[in-house]
């Protein structure tokens, strides 16, 4: 057809009068005209349009009309155009429709009669279009089929009531394996799983005119593969797409499996923790319960132990002076060395009993100036700074939490052990404090001896010395309280030292009062 959707009528005729009498008689809104005028300009024209049907008059100079129509025919892309010839002589008509019996070819004799040439005109017209049309409709079912059959899915129809397959597309044979013909006719129902079955029972009674759904459904080998369904429902006729999903459905199988093993294994992990948890907490419970009896057991035996020590170096001393001059040397050395150790058990005994007095629990944590603990401190080694000229620097100290006759044992202990802890030289011991997110850092730091950094831990367990009592005396048990008094508030207390380059001892006191 021509621009504008108009049918392009090609009027072929040697006099200029007629071509003008036949456009004048079939003129309409719908139809347009090109002219030749002979056989040579008419094949030119319907090399370059779209005709859709030629009124050929057959009697012209050079090549006449049949000849043009042969040619016509003999090419497919103008073959089908509708040919009406005009001739006067009918003879000419029989010949004529002998040799084109197929194609649309009628014959008008001259003189025209303008009724009947727009009668046949507007018939072959009408059949044209017709044609051009189911061409194209062709043409576009050809696509459709084409796309159906290329479609990695499965596309088909099947009967909306008995679920018969009616058709289906290629892709059936690769995903489940069947030939086509061999499900035309035969139920949906008969591949499905047994699940399955009942889902599309229920879809059915459902009405719905569309359906999305899953199914297991049985291939050719036996096998089970997993359909997703897309179904429209129209004129009792189900039109399906169905995807493979297999291959997904089997990957959330195995994610759902592993997240239920997982599950159970953190759930598993979770009990145990719990137990172990609760264990701990059993075992802290007996162990607080043991070091409080062991506490109680400690003060109790020093306690008592104190009587008759005195006992002993009462009269040990009464000894001594009754045989002053009277013994031989030796037996008055080992009456001294009798009261000497008598006079260590009580030292040891004291130490116990402070020991055990500390993290009782009994004293409330209350607020502690440290500058007023390290000022009492000074006075109350006086006598000793004196002696050894001892020199303290103190820089300002904050008020803690604390108990302050524990907080004043801590640096009477610290103190005193970094002026004892000497060789010689002029002590040196300053004492600071700096203030940190969640504590106080405070720091007592001297120029002494020194000692073995590996002993580092050690030395804060009771009893445990360093250095020999004959070059320095003492119990072991000092640094041990420390320890105590600091973890009831909360801190932790450490040392830094090496030999001979004196020692940093580091204790931490938290800012918000801890639970005792
Ligand atoms: P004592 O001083 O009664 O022996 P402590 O518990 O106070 O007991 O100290 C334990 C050990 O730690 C000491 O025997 C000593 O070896 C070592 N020590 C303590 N303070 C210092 C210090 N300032 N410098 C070097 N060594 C120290």
């Amino acid at each position: 057809m021509s621009i504008a959707n108009k049918a392009l009528i090609l009027i072929v005729d040697d006099q200029p009068s007629n071509v003008y009498a036949l456009e004048h008689v079939l003129k309409a809104d719908d139809r347009e005209f090109v002219k030749a005028m002979n056989g040579e300009e008419a094949l030119e024209i319907t090399k370059t349009n779209e005709v859709d049907l030629i009124l050929l008059d057959v009697q012209m100079p050079g090549i006449n009309g049949f000849e043009v129509a042969q040619i016509l025919k003999s090419d497919t892309r103008t073959s089908n155009i509708p040919i009406i010839f005009a001739t006067a002589f009918s003879n000419e008509y029989k010949f004529v429709m002998k040799a084109y019996e197929e194609g649309a070819v009628d014959f008008l004799f001259k003189p025209l009669d303008p009724d009947i040439l727009k009668a046949k005109v507007s018939v072959l017209l009408k059949l044209q279009m017709q044609k051009k049309e189911l061409v194209e409709k062709n043409a576009e079912l050809h696509k459709a089929a084409l796309l159906i059959d290329n479609s990695a899915d499965i596309l088909g129809i099947i009967d909306a009531e008995t679920l018969n397959i009616e058709g289906v597309n290629k892709a059936i044979t690769s995903i489940l394996g069947y030939p086509r013909e061999e499900l035309r006719g035969t139920s949906l129902q008969s591949y499905l799983n047994i699940e399955s079955r009942s889902i599309v029972e229920e879809l059915i009674i459902s009405g719905q005119s569309e359906l999305f759904f899953e199914t297991g459904i049985y291939c050719k080998d036996k096998s089970v593969k997993w359909l997703q369904w897309k179904v429209t429902v129209k004129d009792g006729k189900w039109f399906f797409n169905a995807r493979d999903i297999t291959e997904s459905k089997k990957a959330e199988d195995e994610i759902r499996l592993l997240n239920e093993n997982l599950e159970r294994k953190v759930e598993l992990k979770t009990r145990e923790l719990r137990m172990m948890n609760l264990d701990l907490e059993k075992r802290a419970a007996e162990l607080q319960a043991s070091n409080i009896e062991l506490e109680r057991f400690a003060f109790v035996a020093s306690h008592d132990l104190q009587e008759p020590l005195r006992t002993v170096s009462g009269f040990l001393s009464l000894l001594s002076l009754e045989t002053e001059g009277k013994l031989n040397k030796e037996s008055d050395d080992y009456i001294r060395f009798a009261l000497d150790g008598t006079q260590r058990m009580r030292d040891l005994i004291q130490a116990l009993l402070e020991y055990s007095r500390v993290g009782s629990g009994e004293l409330p944590l209350e607020k502690v100036n440290v500058n007023t603990v390290v000022e009492n401190t000074v006075k109350l080694l006086a006598p000793l700074i004196q002696e050894k000229n001892a020199k303290l620097h103190c820089g300002p100290l904050p008020i803690v939490k604390g108990v302050e006759a524990q907080m004043q044992q801590l640096f009477l202990n610290l103190v005193s052990n970094a002026m004892k802890y000497q060789n010689g030289q002029t002590p040196q011991i300053e004492i600071s404090c700096k203030e940190e997110q969640d504590n106080w850092l405070f720091c007592v730091k001297d120029n002494g001896i020194g000692f073995d950094p590996k002993y580092a831990d050690r030395i804060f367990m009771i009893f445990q010395r360093l250095h020999d009592k004959s070059e320095y005396s003492g119990t072991g048990i000092g640094l041990s309280i420390c320890k105590k008094i600091i973890e009831r508030t909360g801190g932790k207390i450490w040392a830094v030292s090496e030999p001979g380059k004196g020692s940093i001892f580091y204790f931490t006191i938290p800012k918000t009062e801890q639970k005792t």
